[in-house]
């Protein structure tokens, strides 16, 4: 083998919040695991601004990181917890209050910026042995035979493994590359997103409001503010980025209405296109899929992250029992493991996040009554709420060992 070439365990594409998780989980138990990131994040750190990509996360994804060692990491920089959730529709008069005391919780997430997810996990990977971090590097060319896979990347190197984990979002080359199709469809919506201010104190809340357009959310920030992600029709959403401020906030105001008083102060706007995928499938030859390279929902859940955080825990779950047995960490057999565990709820996920949108977005005089039935009798029905709040929490289901509380 030449200078630059590479043996490793496992090689990891893609070094986003769901690649980084699934390398330290792999690494920390002993594994040579090699990561793969061509945009390497910047490691400094804006005491005052928050970054504009913010994900609210679950007490499962919560307790991985903690496992992990990297949940004091993001704590040290920034991470904001909510305690209640307000749902409603502008429609109707029906609305939701999820509450974590009712949960006997501290709270039912923190909202974290996506940047500071991602530097505290490379942060704690780094500290690791048997980790080589490759970034900024690209692969160009993967090959899988019957002994191993092989990966040459951009910078001259080449990468030998059992495995390669795919996590390198929602256009994932190594999904394409291992000719994985998969199901998408566009929402015709893209999210627009901006930290606001408001006149009255968020209370460390998340509120969302579900409108013709599609729904307008507020996630709490650590500094009064607050984190808009408001998703509109294509058309809508362009000439929403248009508009200077002033008429910005008044078309906010209107659509979101003054749960929180007026909204009056916006920062730089962003907008993401928004499409439904789920591939066919997680897993080829000596290859799996996580996190966004397997799957993508609308984020009026905010579930996006948290559902790829499981598949890392639960793939690290299975490749290290394989390990310990003894057995080839690239096979179709191990590998089918993951997938069986993963994909159903995954999918389960999606169709219910896609029920919650149409169901939302009718406006025919029956489905408003009997959604504001619907809504009215979830809210006063203390165990059918508290037990949709547990599984949107991550505190049900079949979780992996590395995500169920201590
Ligand atoms: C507006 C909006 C709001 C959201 N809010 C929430 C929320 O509140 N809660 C939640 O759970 N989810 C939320 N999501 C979803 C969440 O952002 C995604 O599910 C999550 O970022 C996916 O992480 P990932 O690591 O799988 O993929 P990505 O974040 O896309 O990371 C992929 C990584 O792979 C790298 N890469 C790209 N190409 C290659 C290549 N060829 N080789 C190697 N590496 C490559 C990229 O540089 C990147 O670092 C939201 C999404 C949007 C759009």
């Amino acid at each position: 083998m030449s200078t630059k070439e590479s043996n490793l365990d496992i090689l990891v594409a893609g070094g986003g919040i769901v690649g980084a998780t699934t390398a330290c989980a792999l690494a920390l138990q002993g594994l040579r695991v090699g990561l793969i990131e061509p945009h390497p994040p910047s490691d400094s750190f804006d005491p005052v601004y928050f970054d504009h990509r913010v994900s609210a996360i679950t007490r499962a994804s919560e307790q991985i990181f903690r496992a992990l060692g990297a949940w004091d990491k993001m704590c040290a920089r920034r991470v904001t917890p909510f305690r209640e959730m307000h749902v409603w529709d502008d429609a109707g008069c029906g609305a939701i209050h999820f509450d974590s005391a009712d949960l006997g919780e501290d709270s039912l997430g923190h909202i974290v910026e996506n940047r500071v997810m991602q530097i505290a996990l490379l942060e704690t990977l780094r500290a690791l042995p048997h980790v080589e971090i490759y970034s900024p590097a690209a692969p160009t060319r993967l090959r899988i035979d019957d002994a191993a896979a092989q990966l040459d990347l951009d910078n001259g190197r080449t990468l030998h493994a059992a495995l390669i984990i795919g996590s390198d979002g929602h256009a994932s080359w190594v999904r394409e590359q291992c000719g994985i199709t998969q199901r998408a469809s566009p929402y015709e919506q893209s999210a627009l997103i901006a930290n606001v201010e408001t006149s009255l104190p968020h209370r460390d809340t998340a509120w969302q409001c579900f409108t013709a357009e599609g729904p307008v959310a507020l996630l709490p920030l650590a500094n009064g503010h607050s984190s808009l992600v408001w998703s509109v029709p294509h058309a809508r959403c362009a000439a929403l980025l248009q508009l200077d401020d002033t008429r910005f906030l008044h078309e906010l105001n209107l659509a979101f209405g003054d749960s929180l008083g007026l909204i009056h102060a916006v920062g730089a706007r962003a907008t993401h296109p928004l499409q439904r995928a789920h591939a066919n499938d997680y897993i080829s030859s000596r290859v799996a899929l996580v996190g966004d390279a397997a799957h993508t929902v609308h984020p009026m859940a905010g579930q996006g992250v948290n559902l790829g955080l499981l598949d890392a825990a639960t793939l690290a779950e299975v490749v290290l029992d394989a390990h310990r047995a003894g057995r080839d960490l690239g096979d179709l057999l191990v590998l089918r493991r993951y997938e069986r565990w993963r994909k159903g709820h995954n999918l389960a996920m999606q169709t219910a996040i896609d029920g919650l949108k149409l169901l939302f977005a009718k406006r025919n005089p029956a489905i408003l009554w009997a959604r504001n039935i619907g809504v009215r009798f979830t809210d006063e029905n203390t165990a059918l709420k508290n037990f949709i709040a547990q599984h949107a929490i991550g505190r049900r289901g079949d979780l992996p060992a590395l995500a169920r509380a201590p």
